[in-house]
């Protein structure tokens, strides 16, 4: 079903597992209950589509945290002690839960991110793969090295930290909870997760379809609120022995000073500025293709998006004309709409971010060929064009900034060394992405680029096992496969002794 058969469809779908929601309202899950604040104190979340009242969502305090991390503090010992099958079964069977549940996460996600629906279904399915990838991994978390030495054997072990706090942001909820919760609970870790204010909806859902799964009440904790309020305590909290966390660069900043004083662990996903340097040589249609997908899908609320486009000057006008051409083909309009690719941003505030720096480019004598203004989109929510800058400098705001809409900022390049050097210099330095035919020339960028993911010849295409994180103020720590173990996990060596080595002998007599 395609166009406005498909949104009438969705319409009538979402309504119905919308009903509870509104009805019941939002609240934590603690210890394997829906609980109310501590306080009795509310926030209220609007879908950023009409603006309609979603629901009331429990507004967590340091108390609640507390009770949350005390809860996860007792659950710990015996999730620890559960075999790695039994873990691995559990989550397995999480997987089945969200997959069953796929079309809800999914319609109340567009909902209450105004993701559009194209993304959200694959976006619940990915939740689902994260907590089979990471379920196939439990029974090996515990591996360790063997190192022999000339007179003991060491051995290493990995063992869980303890409880863990995951803080998430807006964009893609579900699926960047699933990243950080489906590693720390194969671990071995229990979780208190404080979702993101503005997104609030599916993370209730998680911690359901958990429970329902048979994960251990206290295994799995749900804080709803503020950043300032329920996360800040979190990151301060005694018991939580880490913090995993993804959100912009200045709050990771602001959390690890949060942290200090309980020496807290942190994971940081942060950021980014990401560019996609596209040469003269490149297969200039799928380089098309890819540049337009990286920044315009996900409403351009991604961390990985090509944010910034470096072309080769040569190529410039007559690629940036062809870029133009499909921005202005992108179908703005209702997420739940199938044939919907860009819907609107998350939140009023948001907006204004974003359209502030079309004001911006203005004045810093970009251009605009495309965009450039609010979008009157249905529902009266939070649209904005599609945008792209052209005839930008790499010093301008638009070139250093990350303004997490769908803008695209591109700046021409006349070699490969400015390229580099274009692509280098921001704070960031999360993602790259480089087009060439010429593979000497590939290895050469890929070498000198600062950051932490680069694909070539390729956009953004997700594998469990690599490493996924980013340099410089875009993080620190890597997810994905093994690399998460080593974050949610303590290494202790043992070293055996193998026979009767000399021991140096203080105050033993004749000597
Ligand atoms: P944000 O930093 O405003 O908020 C993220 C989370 O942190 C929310 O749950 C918020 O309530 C909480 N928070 C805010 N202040 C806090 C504090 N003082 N203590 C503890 N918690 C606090 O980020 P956002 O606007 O929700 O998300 C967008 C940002 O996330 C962008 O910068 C984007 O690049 C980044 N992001 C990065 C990745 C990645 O993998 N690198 C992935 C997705 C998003």
């Amino acid at each position: 079903m395609s166009g406005k058969n498909g949104l009438t469809a969705n319409l009538d779908k979402l309504n119905g597992f919308l009903g509870r929601i509104k009805s019941a309202g939002l609240q934590h899950i603690i210890d394997g209950k829906h609980v109310p604040s501590d306080s009795g104190a509310t926030f209220s979340v609007e879908s950023p589509i009409d603006n309609s009242h979603i629901a009331d969502v429990a507004r967590g305090s340091a108390g609640d945290i507390d009770l949350a991390a005390a809860a996860a503090k007792q659950a710990f010992p015996a999730w620890r002690a559960l075999s790695g099958s039994k873990r691995r079964d559990i989550l397995h069977a999480v997987a089945d839960g969200i997959e069953r549940r796929a079309e809800e996460i999914a319609l109340l996600e567009s909902w209450d991110t105004g993701q559009a629906l194209k993304f959200m279904s694959k976006a619940a399915l990915r939740g689902a793969e994260n907590f089979r990838f990471y379920a196939d991994k439990a029974e090996a978390a515990r591996d360790g090295r063997a190192m022999p030495a000339e007179h003991h054997l060491n051995y290493s072990v990995r063992t869980p930290l303890g409880p863990v706090g995951v803080i998430t942001p807006w964009n893609t909820p579900f699926m960047l909870s699933t990243w950080k919760i489906a590693p720390a609970l194969a671990a071995g870790c229990t979780v208190v997760h404080k979702p993101a204010e503005w997104s609030p909806v599916t993370a209730q859902l998680l911690a359901e379809i958990c429970l329902d799964a048979g994960l251990p009440p206290g295994v799995l904790n749900t804080v709803q609120g503020m950043g300032e309020e329920a996360g800040k305590a979190l990151t301060m909290h005694r018991d939580i022995k880490a913090i995993a966390f993804v959100g912009e660069s200045s709050t990771g900043a602001a959390i690890m000073g949060q942290g200090a004083a309980t020496l807290k662990r942190v994971h940081f996903e942060l950021g980014g500025k990401n560019p996609v340097i596209v040469f003269k040589d490149a297969d200039l249609d799928r380089a098309l293709d890819a540049v337009v997908f990286m920044i315009y899908s996900l409403n351009g609320e991604r961390c990985t998006s090509s944010s910034r486009l470096l072309i080769e000057r040569s190529i410039a006008d007559a690629f940036l004309a062809r870029v133009a051409e499909r921005v202005k083909q992108l179908r703005v309009g209702h997420p739940l709409d199938p044939s919907t690719e860009v819907g609107p941003l998350i939140h009023a505030r948001h907006k204004a971010k974003v359209l502030s720096y079309f004001d911006v480019a203005r004045r810093e004598g970009a251009s605009i060929p495309v965009g450039g203004a609010a979008f009157d989109g249905p529902g009266g929510g939070h649209y904005v064009m599609p945008t792209l800058f052209t005839g930008a400098d790499r010093s301008m705001r638009i070139a250093q900034e990350e303004i997490f809409g769908p803008v695209l900022t591109a700046i021409a390049f006349d070699d490969e060394k400015q390229a580099i050097e274009i692509a280098n210099d921001v704070q960031y330095g999360l993602a790259g992405y480089v087009w060439t035919r010429d593979l000497t020339r590939a290895l050469r960028v890929v070498e000198q680029l600062d950051a932490g993911m680069i694909w070539v010849n390729s956009e953004n295409v997700r594998h469990l096992p690599t490493p996924f994180g980013g340099m410089k103020a875009s993080g620190i720590g890597r997810d994905g496969g093994d690399y998460s173990f080593e974050f949610y996990m303590e290494t202790k060596n043992i070293a055996l002794a193998q026979g009767d080595h000399a021991i140096t002998r203080l105050g033993a007599p004749g000597k």
